[in-house]
């Protein structure tokens, strides 16, 4: 199964659900797709080999073919490449590497060349695999696509993605067996948790609950799954202990076999829910 961990909202506990379902698992895949702030490896700890690049296209001109007829920037839909008077202005940062400037020029005056935009990250048997998008990089859906060309073909795989509902994390969770949308009892909370419900019916994915920091104040995400008719899958409290050990890095599957078997469950849940 290709299990994808999600929240609507940051700070949630969506590491702290995918690591520890990791790590509960006799084997499986872990990617981190939270290519902005991967933070699965302080956890899982793994021996990272050598680093691969992630390149995109982008256009370069070459100003003695260029005429400046303008119908470059007329193409771009994204406004990453403009004609000022007798010059060609490129903005690599938004080109999204459609190639649609490089078809409307009439000189063939542009073409393309490789820009590097981060890193994809693995161990020796790519049982784990982050994505790290360098600082002022504002597109990262081709560290995605790379880290999802490595997914394996046999056994569970468990992706860890950004937060929110952007189109990164509609490439993350595309194809996946199942989500789970991590929440906390917060109004910001079930206000995100709407919006990440909301993408994955929209994409069709079965999907359950996963409470952390559960209080008190869980009533209003009960009520929200009463009512949606959305099944509830595990509840985490908000605990001092917890708290401290994973602000050492440590989780609670590390320490406590109880919760080791809570992950299991939670695991034996997805697999029946997957199936509806
Ligand atoms: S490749 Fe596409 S997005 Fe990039 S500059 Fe050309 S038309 Fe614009
Ligand atoms: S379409 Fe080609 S020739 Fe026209 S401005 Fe752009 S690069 Fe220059």
């Amino acid at each position: 199964m290709k299990i994808a961990v999600l929240s609507g909202k940051g700070g949630t506990g969506k590491t702290t659900v995918s690591a520890s379902l990791a790590m509960s698992l006799p084997s499986c895949q872990y990617i981190d797709c939270d290519v902005e702030e991967p933070n699965g490896a302080i956890f899982l700890m793994p021996e990272l080999e050598k680093p691969s690049p992630v390149k995109v296209l982008v256009p370069e001109v070459d100003m003695a073919k260029c005429d400046a007829c303008g119908s470059c920037a007329k193409a771009c839909q994204f406004n990453a490449i403009a004609v000022v008077k007798d010059n060609v202005l490129m903005f690599p940062e938004i080109c999204h590497h459609c190639g649609a400037c490089l078809i409307a020029c009439p000189n063939e005056a542009i073409k393309e060349v490789e820009r590097v935009i981060g890193v994809v990250e693995s161990n020796k048997d790519d049982s784990f695999l982050h994505g790290k998008l360098d600082v002022g990089e504002p597109i990262s859906i081709p560290i995605i696509q790379q880290l999802k060309r490595r997914i394996k073909t046999k056994g569970d795989v468990i992706l860890d993605c950004s937060p929110g509902a952007s189109c990164v994390v509609v490439q993350s969770i595309e194809d996946s067996d199942y989500c789970i949308l991590v929440t906390e009892p917060t109004p910001f909370g079930l206000h995100d948790l709407k919006i990440a419900v909301q993408l994955v019916r929209k994409m069709g994915i079965p999907f359950g609950i996963v409470l952390n920091k559960a209080s008190d104040d869980s009533r209003i995400i009960h009520e929200f799954c009463r009512e949606e008719g959305i099944d509830l899958l595990m509840e985490i409290p908000f605990d001092q202990d917890i708290a401290e050990g994973y602000s050492r890095g440590i989780l609670p599957v590390q320490n406590d076999r109880t919760w080791q078997e809570k992950f299991i469950k939670l695991y034996e849940k997805i697999e029946r829910g997957a199936g509806k």
